[in-house]
């Protein structure tokens, strides 16, 4: 009894290190361009220990933003959240590790940047949900969609960083 507790509690765990590395697409946003926190966003990042893949300041037009958004078409914010999107520059990243997307998401905090725990991207540096700074990808899918959708051919970079075998053991 106790080792089948004890295998169901490390089977999720296990699972995950042998599905291998995830990619996550994260934006700054037109916001967080304009303000000047696009060196401060990717800091988090990068010091966090993740691989960046690629990276680009984009004028987004108005027919990639709505694919990019396309989940969330029927919403009464759809047609203002396309318009901020494609309001100015944005910052490209394609980001590589295992469980990235999950990370990441902690790392940028809840949508509400008031509820947005201290310490958070959104938590320290946004006040409003239609501003809140930052984009990452909800689920391994939608990282591996978001990055094909956001970069050519070529825009990806395979690399390994010398600080690798100081990250992982
Ligand atoms: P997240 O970006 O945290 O994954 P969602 O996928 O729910 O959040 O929404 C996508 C983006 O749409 C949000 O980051 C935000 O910019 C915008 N948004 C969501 N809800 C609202 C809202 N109620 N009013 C205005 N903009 C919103």
């Amino acid at each position: 009894r106790r080792n089948s507790t004890r295998r169901r509690i490390f089977l999720p765990r296990l699972v995950a290190s042998m599905e291998g590395p995830e990619e996550t697409y994260i934006m700054v946003k037109p916001d967080g361009v304009q303000r000047g926190l696009v060196g401060e966003i990717i800091s988090r990042f990068e010091k966090k220990g993740f691989l960046l893949k690629g990276l680009k300041l984009f004028q987004c037009p108005k027919d990639l933003a709505e694919e990019h958004y396309k989940d969330l078409k029927e919403r009464p914010f759809f047609p203002k959240l396309i318009e901020y999107i494609t309001s100015g520059p944005v910052v490209c990243m394609a980001w590589e590790g295992a469980g990235v997307v999950a990370s990441a998401r902690k790392l940028i905090g809840a949508t509400n940047p008031l509820q947005a725990e201290p310490g958070t991207i959104r938590g320290d540096l946004a006040v409003q949900t239609g501003r809140n700074v930052v984009h990452g990808s909800d689920s391994p899918e939608n990282g591996k969609r978001e990055i094909a959708l956001w970069f050519k051919e070529g825009e990806i970079c395979e690399w390994v960083p010398a600080q690798a075998p100081w990250l992982r053991e």
